[in-house]
């Protein structure tokens, strides 16, 4: 595989000057890469390059213009699919598979849903009669909607490009101009994006890129920049702490994605065959580290061994499985193995460090995992871990399910299994969570509303609630 070789982009300008940092492959720990680290300088720039173009043609474009970027840039990404597989196995060391079924096509439609859906948008117009009024009485009142300006976007390794472009595309399409940054872990289809926005054509300063760290380094340049005018954020929770405090300076907005403890609940009634497949995918996907993946499951009393045992039974025998993305995330994962013993975990299925006796053996890898016999107030319980790793609990009845679902201090995704449709709909709206899935998970239209409650988010993303975000409503008030 070619070297990755992620560059800023400033004012349709590629660059690597400066510091730099070394990209490892999660895969088997060697190196694949440099990332420039951005100074406040290099930051600074792409944020004065933001604010000229919204001043330029950028700025002045109408809908339809935008919207033909639009579809430029997913014909691009589409044009160089196999490249931008390969650097986003490369970075995450995800399964081949996952990158091409969903990754690289997600960031695609990314793009052409964002054109359809902000081309397609109506405005609103109210003909107003106020009695009393001088002249004829009437005005025609209407709203245009105006991009916020300058709108840094900060994203985080685990989706890189998927969860990029979710945001870039929506912000693009109202006009907006762009500073990303991207996970320091996963700079590469970040730069590959912006080499298809700079061959789409895009005005130069429309769409910036630049590297580095979050904490006192690149993310919080951008994100405490007085020239910001809005932040959309997916990350950790306390990252998006951290960002709030500083946006708090200059009342920037903000949009935040967080972390999550997603629940899900295994009714006796329900297709336990199902409940089980699902909740491996749900809880071992991507190893783990997916926001919406499963790491709470409660499942009632009767099926409960039952479950138990076909759910370890089938982490046990999984094998295609990708590694952590760092050394440092591995640990992180490995110490909450360990702490769940320290609290009292039983080990079902999984609990180490896997041996592949080849070149895996040196990657970040942790085995997916089962736990059991913990009370809801263990940390396990209620930190997001972020691995490949669940715990399993019996209740006896529906209330108690949605008590112990909603102890949490995350809201983010809920997954209920049960046969019985009164049940389901019971349920579902009572469950703390921007997403309740019904029997399946991570079944997606990017039309729906997506975002978590709680310290699981700020907001949400997805159809036209990106576009809100993303662009103010300006009432027009003309008398007649
Ligand atoms: P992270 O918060 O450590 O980093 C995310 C991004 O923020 C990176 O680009 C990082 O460089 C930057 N950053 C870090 N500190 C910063 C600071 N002080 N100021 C500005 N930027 C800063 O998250 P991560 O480890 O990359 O991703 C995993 C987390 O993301 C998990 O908590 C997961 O649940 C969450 N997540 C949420 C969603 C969602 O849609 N809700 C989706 C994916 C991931």
């Amino acid at each position: 595989m070619a070297a990755m070789k992620p560059a800023h982009y400033v004012n349709g300008v590629f660059s690597t000057t400066g510091e730099t940092f070394p990209l490892l492959s999660p895969v088997d720990g060697s190196q694949v890469g440099v990332v420039p680290e951005a100074t406040r300088d290099v930051v600074d720039s792409a944020v004065r390059a933001a604010r000229a173009a919204l001043d330029g043609p950028w700025g002045r474009s109408g809908v339809e213009e935008r919207c033909a970027f639009l579809r430029r840039i997913a014909d691009g990404i589409e044009a160089r699919f196999e490249e931008f597989v390969d650097a986003e196995v490369a970075d995450t060391g995800k399964p081949r598979e996952l990158a091409a079924t969903v990754d690289i096509p997600r960031a695609i439609g990314n793009f052409r849903a964002y054109a359809d859906l902000s081309y397609g948008r109506p405005e609103r117009a109210y003909p107003t009669t106020v009695p009393g009024w001088s002249g004829s009485g009437q005005a025609l009142n209407y709203t245009v909607r105006r991009p916020l300006g300058v709108v840094a976007i900060i994203s985080p390794w685990n989706l890189p490009l998927l969860l990029l472009t979710w945001k870039v595309a929506p912000a693009l399409a109202a006009g907006n101009a762009v500073v990303a940054k991207p996970s320091e872990e996963t700079p590469s289809t970040a730069t590959l994006l912006a080499e298809v926005i700079d061959e789409a054509g895009v005005p130069d300063g429309a769409f910036n890129l630049v590297h580095g760290h979050g904490g006192a380094a690149a993310g919080e340049y951008l994100t405490s920049h007085a020239g910001v005018d809005a932040i959309a954020f997916t990350g950790a929770s306390a990252t998006g702490a951290a960002i709030m405090r500083n946006a708090a300076d200059h009342v920037t907005p903000v949009s935040f994605e967080l972390g999550g403890k997603n629940p899900a609940l295994v009714f006796a009634d329900a297709d336990l065959a199902e409940a089980v497949e699902g909740t491996v995918r749900s809880s071992f996907t991507h190893s783990g580290q997916i926001c919406l993946c499963t790491e709470r499951v409660y499942v009632q009393r009767p099926v409960y061994d039952e479950f138990v045992r076909a759910l370890a039974e089938r982490a046990r025998t999984l094998k295609d499985y990708g590694p952590m993305i760092s050394a440092e995330h591995r640990d992180k994962v490995l110490s909450y193995y360990r702490l769940a013993v320290a609290e009292g975990a039983t080990v079902v299925a999984g609990g180490g460090v896997p041996s592949f006796g080849d070149a895996r053996d040196g990657g970040f890898y942790v085995e997916p995992t089962v736990l059991t016999g913990l009370p809801q107030t263990a940390r396990t319980v209620r930190e997001e871990i972020f691995g490949p790793v669940c715990h399993v609990a019996p209740f006896d009845d529906e209330d108690e399910a949605i008590r112990l679902a909603n102890d949490s201090p995350y809201g983010l995704a809920a997954t209920v299994w049960t046969t019985d449709l009164s049940r389901a709909h019971r349920v579902a709206p009572r469950v703390e969570a921007g997403i309740v899935w019904v029997n399946c998970w991570n079944l997606r239209d990017l039309r729906t509303p997506f975002g978590g409650v709680k310290a699981s988010g700020i907001g949400r993303e997805g159809g036209e609630y990106s576009l809100d975000f993303f662009s103010e409503p300006v009432n027009v008030c003309v008398k007649i």
